[in-house]
């Protein structure tokens, strides 16, 4: 298992803070991890500082698909879905264990009169099955050879099939088109875990603050620690400064304040844009492994059911935002949500069926004034300010890898080097022997009796590193237990995560390294205790670090649960008895 630890990271600033590095990326979600890993991969000698943990902005809070997009084919985004589509298949290809294929069922009521967001209306909707399956044959033939599957009119009768909780009432026909999902922070921490492979330094809790200048150049940050050096609560640690030839701000939403920071009027002006999800339980809906796209909201979006681990995803909203601040869903958001959707389902979902909600901002790009934020383009923008501080915004997760190219491109062309693109077939941390691993994983999880659903999300997780996990447990045996009765989580993971995935906080095991966050209803508070005992026990708290590392949490899990924080009291009396 490679050590990336709250020693690693240690060793990882101060080696930042000795010598000049080529390139520092500032922001660690999918954007920041990806360039990190395409610059470290092309030998550049690469640092990147994250102020709050890995994912912790956009990056945890998608609807965590990679997709071209099929509602910005009527937007005629033709150039952003192929390229998202190649991304798409390239993912496929070199993370096997965190994005896989996804069916999707996209049905037609009679009502329809404007479905994925079409801009026109035929009477009465005659011809909207043709114009339909026209769109999805050219989103297949805009994915060429990175396909997943052509798509077919399925009819009425296995539409209902495939998603029996629809209202057959009105309902004409449908359509079965693939994509593919995959999960954002675990794969943002996948890119981390291979550019730190390649030599790149990694720390979180690290906030930049101030830029250093030289002769009218940005020639790199200070910045400083956010997380006690005690690691619970202590003092705060030192303002480093940390000099590189290459400074990138990778920093999505706050991509604006940080050009700022250098002293630059922006060249990028984003939009943020809240998006917000609901989480509910698979059996409530009767969802299969088949994802279903809600064809028309009263404001001409979609919004897709997806099965994603152990629950249900619904989402999205899509509403402009003065400022990404508080990131938690509010009355309104929620009640938008459940009228769509019951507007479509046979048995009515309720606030109580709720077992979360989480919410995040998209940096888009303000390209044109006065659009709403679900027509304004997904496309990204590299700037260059003329301290020569490099800023990239905008994009999908699902084109992280191309974002990141294209920035390193920039670098390599500063340099005079010729650019070469080693990520187009670069396998992530977990990739390599999948297979092998796999098998492994099953023999050795049933001599230790780890039930097949533990086994399967083991393998999703962690691809072949997955075997790591397993030997935690064959070295203590006390390790199998669950986190929580009803999910795949298992003890081995919290020791195996401060270990080699950088968590340091309570939070950043319940939220990112595992989801209990958004899957447990108690939002990962009845499993709090235990995890921070041996969290306490791998990063040496004392009882004050661990009862305040609770204490943390415990405030961060009511202030996600916003308006539904009686959803998590009942969780919690529930999980008492
Ligand atoms: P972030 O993940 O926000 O990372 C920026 C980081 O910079 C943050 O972690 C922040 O803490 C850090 N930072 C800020 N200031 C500083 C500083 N001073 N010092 C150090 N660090 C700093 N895309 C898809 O492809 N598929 C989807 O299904 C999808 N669904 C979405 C649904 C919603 C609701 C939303 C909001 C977005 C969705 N997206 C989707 C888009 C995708 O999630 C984003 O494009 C992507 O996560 C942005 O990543 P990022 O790294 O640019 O930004």
């Amino acid at each position: 298992m490679a050590e990336l630890s709250w020693h690693t990271r240690r060793a990882a600033l101060t080696q930042m803070a000795a010598g000049p590095l080529d390139v520092l990326v500032i922001g660690g979600g999918i954007t920041g991890a990806g360039i990190a890993l395409d610059a470290a991969a092309r030998g550049y000698r690469v640092g990147l500082v994250e102020r709050g943990d890995f994912a912790s902005g956009t990056s945890s809070r998608s609807t965590k698909l990679v997709h071209g997009g099929i509602r910005y084919l009527p937007q005629l985004d033709v150039p952003l879905v192929r390229e998202a589509l190649i991304e798409r298949g390239r993912l496929l290809r070199n993370a096997p264990h965190l994005v896989r294929p996804l069916p999707f069922v996209l049905p037609l009521y009679a009502s329809s009169r404007h479905p994925v967001g079409l801009p026109v209306a035929p009477p009465f909707g005659i011809g909207l099955g043709a114009i339909l399956d026209l769109g999805l044959t050219v989103y297949d033939t805009l994915a060429g050879r990175h396909n997943v599957g052509r798509h077919r009119r399925i009819g009425r009768e296995h539409t209902l099939e495939r998603a029996p909780f629809l209202v057959p009432d009105g309902l004409k026909t449908g359509f079965l088109y693939y994509d593919a999902q995959t999960d954002d922070t675990r794969l943002t921490l996948a890119v981390l875990r291979t550019a730190a492979a390649h030599g790149a330094l990694l720390a979180n809790y690290c906030d930049v603050r101030g830029f250093v200048q030289k002769d009218g150049r940005v020639a790199g940050v200070t910045a400083r620690e956010t997380l006690p050096r005690d690691g619970g609560g202590g003092a705060a640690a030192d303002e480093l400064a940390i000099r590189a030839r290459h400074v990138v701000n990778a920093t999505g939403v706050w991509a604006e304040d940080l050009e700022r920071l250098a002293g630059e009027t922006p060249a990028l002006r984003v939009a943020p844009s809240k998006g917000t999800h609901l989480v509910l339980s698979k059996a409530l809906l009767d969802l299969d492994e088949c994802a279903v796209v809600l064809p028309e909201t009263s404001d001409g979006r979609i919004i897709f059911i997806v099965p994603w681990r152990s629950r249900a995803l619904v989402g999205t909203t899509d509403t402009a935002a003065e400022t990404p601040d508080g990131a938690v869903a509010t009355d309104d958001e929620i009640d938008y949500l459940l009228g769509h959707l019951n507007r479509y389902v046979r048995r009515p979902v309720s606030r109580a069926d709720i077992i979360a909600t989480y919410s995040g901002y998209r940096p888009l790009l303000r390209l044109g004034s006065g659009r709403a934020p679900s027509r304004l383009s997904r496309t990204h923008a590299i700037v260059e300010g003329h301290d020569g501080l490099l800023t990239i915004a905008g994009g999908k997760l699902t084109t992280y890898r191309s974002m990141a190219q294209a920035v390193v491109d920039r670098i390599d062309a500063r340099e005079g080097r010729r650019a070469a693109h080693p990520t187009q077939r670069l396998p992530l941390a977990g990739a390599s022997g999948l297979a092998e691993a796999r098998a492994t994983l099953r023999a050795r999880g049933a001599a230790l009796h780890l039930a097949p659903n533990v086994l399967e999300h083991l393998a999703r997780a962690y691809g072949a590193e997955a075997l790591d996990v397993l030997l935690l447990v064959e070295e203590t045996p006390v390790l199998a237990e669950r986190l929580a009765p009803d999910l795949p989580y298992i003890a081995a993971e919290v020791v195996r995560v401060c270990r080699a995935e950088l968590a340091l906080t309570l939070e950043d095991v319940l939220a990112r390294r595992t989801h209990l966050a958004i899957e447990d209803a108690s939002r990962g508070l009845a499993a709090a205790e235990g995890v921070a005992r041996l969290m306490a026990e791998e990063l040496g708290w004392s009882e004050t670090q661990r009862a305040r590392q609770i204490a943390a949490y415990t405030d961060y899990a009511f202030a996600q649960a916003g308006p539904l924080a009686e959803n998590v009291r009942a969780a919690l009396a529930v999980a008492a008895r």
